[in-house]
């Protein structure tokens, strides 16, 4: 028998993250997760915690739908508790404009897939009822290009990103419910980067059917906890009415722990999977913070702070691509294009967690969530410079730093 191997106690540092996420976990969420007793998933705090969630989210999200709860685990989580009422042979249309919608649309195409389809190209079906439309990296979905597709497909379901976190771009999410009402689609969203950084209410946007989101982003809930889900009525009634494959991540089976039991708020869940009450009180505390905040602050917040980033990106001569306000896309200057990965690397290798897109064309993302502060700003904008500079770059921090105390000379509008 050979020994096993013990490795030394596994130390991970503090780092800068300044990418489209995870994140910075406010202090507040994990004290909340690090300060939960040991209690099971069964147990009255437990049960009652999960029960002020599903409230407090139904809050933060705007909506009244009764099935608004949290899937365990990541984005993906959440996305696949969404796309799981989507069954072999449902006609689809998907659209597409960066990495993570373009997973989305994996996720779609392996779901409508009949068995010999899937069997045919098992990692990456093409089914025939799923129609995707490609928009180019770097431009937003727009309500033309959806209105077209609807209407010429007439799908069961359309999906669309909220925000792509891949490129950068916003999509038009009032253009997307529009063209599924009138086509007659049920709409599926991918909010994750949208989600507690955009002023938004889901029951705004009626031809959505069903949304996902994930605990990293927005919320700020890295201690990964649960994915935000919400469904109305009539998605609920389409599940029903085909069933799907899945226990753990079906959207009426995993609504009973969180005290929503058919079509109707209980005092209290019943078991559909253990839960962690150290997950449970950070996921509340989480939501009391974004609550307490206002959405509607957070979001004018975001939109203030990425505009001073952008201009002093753009005063270093880099060019923009993005419109989030969550996360700056961006191009080296002309005499430093193409070594975006290695400039990225060289940051990552300091501390300094910015990231590259994850698809072609390689761009550097910088992203801001939770550093809503001018110091912040301040610090990722120097470390940016520097890292510019190393490189080879000329840049001007007196310029730089002008720009910056001109943006923050003017106030947050009240
Ligand atoms: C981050 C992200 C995901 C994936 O979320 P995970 O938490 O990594 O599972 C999916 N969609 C979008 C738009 C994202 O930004």
């Amino acid at each position: 028998m050979t020994s096993a191997k013990i490795f030394p106690k596994l130390v991970i540092p503090d780092t800068l993250a300044a990418g489209p996420g995870p994140g910075n976990t406010d202090a507040r969420v994990l004290a909340a997760f690090a300060g939960a007793g040991v209690a099971d998933h069964m147990q009255a705090d437990v049960l009652r915690g999960m029960v002020e969630c599903k409230h407090m989210l139904r809050s933060f999200m705007g909506t009244a739908n009764i099935h608004t709860f949290a899937v365990a685990g990541t984005g993906w989580s959440g996305l696949d508790c969404m796309m799981s009422a989507v069954m072999p042979g449902d006609t689809v249309v998907a659209f597409v404009n960066g990495t993570f919608s373009g997973i989305d649309a994996l996720t779609l195409r392996m779901k409508a897939a009949t068995r010999e389809e899937l069997a045919q190209d098992a990692l990456d079906p093409k089914p025939a009822s799923v129609t995707v439309i490609e928009v180019a990296h770097g431009e937003s979905v727009t309500g033309d290009v959806i209105e077209a597709a609807l209407a010429k497909v007439k799908p069961k379901w359309a999906f669309m990103a909220h925000w792509e976190t891949g490129s950068g771009r916003i999509n038009d999410l009032k253009g997307f419910s529009e063209a599924c009402e009138r086509h007659g689609a049920m709409g599926l969203v991918d909010a994750v980067s949208s989600l507690g950084v955009a002023d938004f209410a889901l029951d705004d946007y009626p031809g959505v059917a069903g949304w996902a989101s994930c605990p990293q982003k927005g919320l700020l809930c890295l201690p990964l906890t649960y994915a935000p889900v919400s469904f109305t009525d009539s998605y609920i009634a389409a599940l029903k009415a085909s069933g799907c494959y899945t226990y753990a991540n079906h959207p009426i089976f995993e609504a009973r722990h969180w005290g929503i039991v058919d079509g109707r708020d209980v005092e209290k869940g019943t078991y559909h999977r253990t839960h962690s009450g150290y997950a449970v009180a950070a996921f509340h505390e989480a939501l009391r913070i974004n609550l307490s905040d206002s959405l509607a602050r957070r979001a004018r917040d975001y939109a203030y702070h990425e505009k001073a980033l952008r201009d002093a990106v753009v005063a270093m001569g880099c060019t923009v691509t993005s419109d989030m306000t969550s996360l700056v896309v961006l191009n080296l200057p002309a005499h430093l294009a193409g070594r975006e990965m290695e400039l990225v690397q060289n940051c990552r290798a300091r501390g300094f967690g910015i990231w590259p897109t994850l698809s072609s064309p390689v761009q550097i993302r910088i992203g801001i969530l939770n550093q809503l502060s001018r110091a912040s700003i301040t610090e990722i904008v120097t470390r940016f410079a520097k890292a510019i500079n190393d490189m080879g770059g000329e840049i001007d921090m007196g310029a730089v730093n002008a720009v910056l105390g001109a943006h923050y000379q003017k106030t947050l509008a009240a």
